[in-house]
């Protein structure tokens, strides 16, 4: 699930001089805004600009000051971005836009090059959506310049929509991504715990961007807030001292900025638990098969194993599953999180002279090419490979 949404404040008072919250009354808040939280002076944009055309980062999707932003790049950085840091991206859109420079490039190629070239980012539908999406913008001659069109299309959210629109077509919207909630989240006090907080900080955001500076530089503003909650305004620790909105900050105010925003207490996510099987041949290739193209990590690579259950599975049961009969010894037990679940793979491995069993063979060395899922690679690493 994405942690990211989007308002649109076209519908706003384009005049309005402050950034008014809403009404207590308003039944689309599920927490109400506590009065006493109301900034006492304006929270005008202008600040925030003015520090964002000094100290904004450098990005290498980013377009320099005075350059048109990319649509393509704002699209693929912000599909990569969703639930990944921006450092853990960078590596990943580099290679991606070496190996598909343009739309185009995209469109036309295989999904599972594709695929093979997001393995390690997870959250694999958002590969197979990013590939049907290149293809309806390339077959349509480019992305739509409007929220609802941008929405329309695969894997684009309210979210991705309202950033891909503010950052790349300037529209007036406000992209809310985790940055964007913690700094409205302080900037109006905000203690509502998340994510019964969201409507309040969306409409938080949206008062925000409803200012006229903010509605001249939509794309600047989206941007500057996501610089702001990514190098000021941090989860720990904030630099409230170096803040172009220190003043009228009624957290910083209140003594409560490290507190925000705050958290319902998180569900203990269920157990799983599978064995996979690495199987290697006296050519030196391994045996792999391919997930069935929908659902968790559909058309992606793996080793052969037994289906994901709630309860262990005894060695006796889980060589059962084996993809033919050898001489098997378990290496160790991988453990991955998926955003649902967390998983317990037993890992078996063995060698024979020649494999004899469904799926296909690769060379163990040149397993880096294959769209192999994150916890296939541990699995893998577990293996010995
Ligand atoms: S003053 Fe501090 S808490 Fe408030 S917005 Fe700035 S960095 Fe965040």
């Amino acid at each position: 699930m994405s942690l990211r949404c989007a308002v649109s404040f076209a519908a706003i008072a384009p005049a309005a001089p402050l950034p008014a919250l809403p009404r207590e009354s308003d039944p689309s808040l599920a927490h109400p805004l506590p009065v006493q939280t109301l900034p006492s002076q304006p929270l005008l944009a202008q600040p925030l600009l003015t520090w964002y055309d000094r100290h904004r980062r450098d990005l290498p999707w980013r377009a320099r000051p005075g350059e048109a932003a990319d649509p393509y790049r704002v699209w693929l950085s912000e599909i990569m971005l969703q639930q990944t840091t921006v450092a853990a991206v960078i590596p990943y859109y580099e290679s991606f836009v070496t190996r598909f420079p343009s739309i185009a490039a995209l469109a036309a190629a295989p999904l599972d090059a594709v695929l093979a070239a997001w393995a390690g980012l997870g959250y694999y539908a958002r590969a197979r959506n990013l590939h049907a999406c290149a293809q309806a913008v390339a077959a349509s001659g480019g992305f739509p310049r409007d929220l609802e069109g941008l929405r329309a299309l695969p894997g684009i959210g309210p979210y991705t929509a309202a950033a891909v629109g503010a950052i790349a077509f300037g529209l007036l919207a406000v992209p809310v991504d985790g940055n964007v909630e913690r700094v409205t989240a302080r900037l109006f006090a905000i203690d509502a715990p998340l994510p019964g907080a969201k409507p309040a900080l969306r409409a938080a955001a949206a008062a925000l961007g409803a200012d006229p500076d903010a509605m001249a530089r939509p794309s600047d503003f989206a941007q500057a807030l996501f610089d702001l909650g990514a190098t000021l305004c941090t989860p720990t620790n904030p630099a409230c001292a170096l803040c172009p909105w220190r003043d009228p900050c009624a957290a910083r105010r209140a003594g409560i900025a490290a507190d925000l925003p705050r958290r319902a207490p998180k569900k203990l996510r269920p157990l799983r638990h599978g064995a996979h099987f690495w199987l290697t041949d006296a050519t030196g290739h391994v045996l792999l098969r391919q997930r069935p193209p929908h659902g968790l990590l559909g058309g992606m690579t793996e080793l052969p194993g037994t289906a994901w259950r709630d309860a262990p599975w005894p060695a006796e049961e889980a060589l059962r599953h084996a993809p033919m009969p050898a001489d098997w010894r378990p290496t160790g037990e991988v453990r991955h999180g998926f955003t649902h679940f967390e998983l317990r793979l037993d890992i078996f491995a063995a060698r024979v002279e020649r494999i004899d069993a469904d799926g296909f063979l690769r060379p163990v060395t040149a397993l880096a090419n294959e769209a192999l899922p994150s916890v296939m690679r541990k699995c893998v690493r577990m293996a010995g490979a």
